[in-house]
C-alpha cells in the first residue's frame, strides 16, 4: 500500500474521512472473522488503497465496493489488477443505488465489511436500514465511542435511541478493539470492529413507526423522565406497562429495555 501511495504520489484527505489500515493482523483478522465466503457478495464503503478489498476478494464470490474519491483510481485499479471478482464503483455510497447495483450478482449471503469513512457512521447505516439493503451481516470498523454506543448496556451512558433502534434489527457484538496506530495517518481515536448479524428471531412490533417515534421521543431531552418527555402520549396506558416492572413515570429512557419500548408501543398501537 506505502508504495502505491508513494507512486502515484497521494495526498490524505482529511474531509473523506481518509485514515487507511495499515496493520495486516488486522486486516487478516477482520477477513477471518466475518466469515466471508464463496457464497458471499460483500459490499465494501471506502476501498482507500484497497488493502481490504483485496483479501475480500480472496475470500469472497464477489466485492461490490464504492470509494468517493476518483484520486484514488490508478491505486485501486493496479492493486486489484488480478482480481476480476472485483468491482469498484466511484461515487458517494450515500447517494448510490445498491438495490440496482446488487442485481446482476447471483450470491447466498449479503454482507457488508468495511473500514468506514467515520463521519458518515450514522448515515451509513441508516442508509442500509431505510433502503432495505438485504444484508445478512455487517462488519465494520467504526470509532470507538460510536461502537459502543451500538452495543451498550441497557442504564450505561452510552445507551440511547440509535441502541434500541440497532437491537432491533440487528444482534450485535464486538469482535476487536484496533489502536489509532494501526492507521495511515492516525486519527485521534481509536476504534472497535463490530459486528451486526441480521436477527433470525424478529421482535413483534405492531406498528413500527410509533415504535420508533415513541423511542426518539422518549431520549429526546436526557435528562427528563418520561412523564416529561412523552407529554403527547397515553401515559396511563405507559404507566401500566411500566408497573408490571415496579417502574413509574419517573424513570429515564436509558432505564427502559427494548422489550419494554415495544411493550410500550404495541399498547398505545
Ligand atoms: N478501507 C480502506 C480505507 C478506509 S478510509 C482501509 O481500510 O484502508 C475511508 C475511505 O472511505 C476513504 O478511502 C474515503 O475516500 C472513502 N469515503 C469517504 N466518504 C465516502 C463516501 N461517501 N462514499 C464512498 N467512499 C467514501
Amino acid at each position: 500500500m506505502k508504495e502505491l501511495i508513494n507512486k502515484y504520489d497521494f495526498k490524505f484527505k482529511k474531509k473523506f474521512g481518509q485514515n487507511f489500515l495499515k496493520d495486516n493482523n488486522i486486516l487478516n483478522n477482520i477477513v477471518s472473522k466475518s466469515e466471508v465466503d464463496k457464497d458471499t457478495l460483500v459490499i465494501e464503503i471506502g476501498v482507500g488503497a484497497a488493502s481490504l478489498t483485496t483479501l475480500l476478494g480472496v475470500q469472497a464470490k464477489n466485492v461490490l465496493a464504492y470509494e468517493i474519491d476518483e484520486e484514488l483510481k490508478p491505486i485501486i485499479t493496479e492493486a486489484i489488477s488480478n482480481q476480476n471478482n472485483i468491482e469498484v464503483k466511484y461515487i458517494d455510497f450515500l447517494k448510490s443505488n445498491v438495490l440496482e447495483d446488487i442485481k446482476k450478482y447471483d450470491y447466498k449471503k449479503l454482507y457488508v465489511v468495511a473500514n468506514l469513512p467515520y463521519y458518515i457512521t450514522t448515515p451509513i447505516i441508516e442508509k442500509i436500514i431505510g433502503d432495505k439493503i438485504p444484508v445478512d451481516k455487517i462488519v465494520i470498523m467504526v470509532q470507538k465511542e460510536v461502537g459502543d454506543r451500538f452495543n451498550a448496556k441497557v442504564g450505561s451512558k452510552e445507551y440511547n435511541s440509535l441502541t434500541i433502534f440497532l437491537n432491533y434489527y440487528f444482534e450485535i457484538s464486538k469482535l476487536m478493539n484496533v489502536s489509532r496506530n494501526s492507521f495511515v495517518p492516525a486519527p485521534n481515536v481509536d476504534s472497535v470492529v463490530i459486528q451486526m448479524e441480521k436477527r433470525k428471531n424478529k421482535y413483534s412490533v405492531d406498528n413500527e413507526e410509533l415504535f420508533f417515534n415513541l423511542i426518539r421521543d422518549s431520549f429526546r431531552y436526557k435528562r427528563k423522565n418520561l412523564k416529561n418527555n412523552l407529554k403527547g402520549y397515553d401515559l396511563e396506558k405507559i404507566k401500566e406497562v411500566l408497573n408490571q416492572y415496579n417502574l413509574d413515570l419517573n424513570v429515564r429512557a436509558e432505564e427502559l429495555t427494548i422489550d419494554m419500548f415495544i411493550k410500550m408501543s404495541n399498547i398505545l398501537n
